[in-house]
């Protein structure tokens, strides 16, 4: 059967017999493992640039019981921007891995599908500061997922105080008394919670030209990342290491 989508490929493996292993993320059905032959990848041919990295595509794909099959493939956008630079392309990078470490397979996921895109979108623009994109990227999917931090109230007294922490492994927003009465460590940038807030509520393309001060930054990349490693369990991402300011 031959089914047609938009996807963009997370990773790739060679095989045997000229034969490749892609991990597509599918608009249709979200994250599958496609087999493709390396002549799909050669040649000047319009096909070929489909299976570049950080590429939209449209894929001709054929299905046999559960296993997919590459036909042709066209590129429909190709984000030139990400690969020329190396800060974009190293949070492209990460991203890529993080998402295929977040999706269960053959599970549509067209909301992060869209994300992905508009990621890839605002990263192209940005001229400095990548990070912050790659933070706003784990926010929004986090929501998606439904592993919002909660952020209303305090998570252990469950009360509306005037101001918070963030706590990672509590999940959200702690209030002071809380906080000293469970001996937490927590974070110091008491505008966090806010900034967090602002950032689910904001599309990309809105944060796309904004700037937070170099500590506030550094602060909230390291917090999400914490969160998202605790709440979603990911663990040693090989793109992370390569990142130069986590
Ligand atoms: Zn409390």
């Amino acid at each position: 059967m031959q089914l047609t989508t938009r996807g963009i490929i997370l990773r790739q493996t060679k095989t045997v017999n000229d034969m490749r292993m892609l991990t597509l993320f599918s608009e249709r059905f979200g994250k599958i493992s496609v087999a493709a032959k390396n002549d799909n990848f050669r040649g000047k041919l319009k096909s070929s640039l489909a299976t570049r990295p950080f590429t939209l595509g449209n894929y001709d794909l054929y299905k046999n019981r559960d296993s997919f099959r590459m036909g042709r493939s066209e590129t429909l956008r190709s984000f030139f921007g990400i690969g020329e630079d190396v800060d974009r392309y190293m949070e492209a990078s990460f991203v890529l891995e993080f998402t295929d470490k977040i999706l269960e397979e053959n599970a549509p996921a067209p909301s992060i599908f869209q994300l992905m895109i508009d990621y890839f979108d605002a990263l192209e623009h940005r001229t400095r500061e990548m990070s912050f994109l790659t933070t706003v990227y784990q926010i929004k999917a986090v929501k998606i997922l439904g592993y919002s931090p909660h952020l209303r109230t305090c998570v252990h007294c469950g009360k509306e105080k005037p101001d918070y922490m963030f706590h990672v492994e509590s999940g959200g927003a702690v209030c002071p008394d809380c906080a000293r009465d469970n001996g937490l460590i927590y974070h110091s940038d008491s505008d966090i919670i806010d900034k967090i807030k602002f950032i689910s509520k904001s599309s990309m393309k809105e944060l796309e030209k904004l700037y937070l001060e170099k500590q506030s930054l550094d602060e909230m990349n390291s917090l999400i990342r914490r969160y998202t490693r605790y709440h979603l369990d990911i663990s040693d991402l090989k793109s992370e290491s390569l990142l130069l300011d986590h």
